[in-house]
């Protein structure tokens, strides 16, 4: 195990996680704080820093829109307009699409989530720049994989911990701590019913990555398609189908999808061993109801 990181002069608070909690925490962290302490915000996966799977730019594509109105997605609860506020005043738009690069946001429309994590880091920045002398932000690198507390302090040790300051570093590291904060969120669950069609290309697992988006884009547009699961990844996947165009069939178990000709079977999913690919039951089908979001810009 290599060296452990300690600190002498001011207290430190290592923030396991840079997801919304994460980032969150540690905006409020930097802004209460009134004695010297160094707030470390640790992150397994740098693309995640300020966003988590939820709002990072590659693995959502503009059509993914928050599952609530933007006006709840402030990071002040005493400043519950503060998002919309950035949105249609400070976020650089430069790169943004025609359609959300002219939209105004409004507190009961629509936002997508991409733009969240310049929103997050944009905050944090600003907690940093207004934090009270010697409250400073360390942003880490870096995998929490074990915690041990000796003499009263906390020893998270990481893997593959790499500093601002640094290159990257040991195998593992400790990093002493006077709090842990874990903000760590969700862990992907293994699909055990789809142990056999993980590998196969027309099984796409992720669909929050980059790979994942490209397949779901690259979909032929007759294509038959079966979503598993029927929450929001179900709703952004049928989302950016339809909003490309796709004409197939789309085959799910919930009635809530933004399409005119959605139908639905009752699922019961069927491993096609000889073919290798994954398609639904062959349950009666029914239409669903159409229930795509107000306001959304059109292009
Ligand atoms: C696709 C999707 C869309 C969503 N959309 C919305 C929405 O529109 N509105 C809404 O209110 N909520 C939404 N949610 C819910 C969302 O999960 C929460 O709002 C919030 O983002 C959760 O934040 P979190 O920080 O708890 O977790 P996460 O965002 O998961 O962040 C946890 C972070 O911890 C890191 N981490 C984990 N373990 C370690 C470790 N051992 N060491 C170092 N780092 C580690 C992870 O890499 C990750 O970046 C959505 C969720 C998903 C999955």
């Amino acid at each position: 195990m290599g060296m452990v990181k300690s600190f002498d002069r001011f207290r430190r608070v290592v923030v396991v996680g840079a997801g919304l909690a994460g980032t969150a925490t540690a905006i409020r962290l930097l802004r209460f704080a009134r004695e010297p302490l160094q707030v470390v915000l640790l992150e397994r996966r740098p693309e995640y820093r300020n966003s988590g799977v939820a709002y990072q730019r590659e693995g959502n594509h503009w059509h993914h829109v928050f599952n609530i109105q933007a006006g709840r997605m402030s990071a002040f609860r005493e400043d519950v307009d503060d998002f919309v506020a950035w949105a249609n005043h400070e976020a650089d738009r430069s790169d943004w699409p025609h359609g959300w690069r002219e939209f105004e946001f409004t507190e009961s429309g629509p936002a997508p989530r991409r733009i969240y994590q310049d929103y997050l880091r944009d905050r944090l920045a600003e907690a940093v720049r207004e934090a009270a002398r010697g409250v400073t932000l360390v942003e880490a690198d870096g995998e929490a994989v074990d915690i041990e507390v000796r003499d009263g302090r906390a020893h998270v040790v990481v893997e593959h911990l790499a500093l601002p300051a640094g290159g990257p570093g040991e195998a593992r590291e400790v990093l002493e701590a006077d709090h842990v904060v874990l903000a760590t969120g969700l862990e992907t669950k293994f699909p055990a019913f789809a142990a056999e069609v993980l590998d196969h290309p027309a099984f796409v697992r992720n669909p929050y990555s980059k790979d994942g988006i490209e397949r779901v884009l690259g979909v032929r547009k007759d294509g038959v398609v079966a979503i598993i699961g029927t929450l929001l990844s179900a709703y952004d996947s049928a989302t950016l189908l339809l909003r490309q165009g796709h004409e197939g069939p789309i085959h799910t178990r919930c009635s809530n999808y933004p399409r005119r000709n959605c139908w639905v079977t009752p699922t019961k999913v069927v491993r096609n061993s000889s073919a290798g690919s994954v398609r639904n039951g062959t349950g009666r089908a029914r239409r669903s109801p159409v229930t795509t979001p107000r306001c959304r810009p059109s292009w």
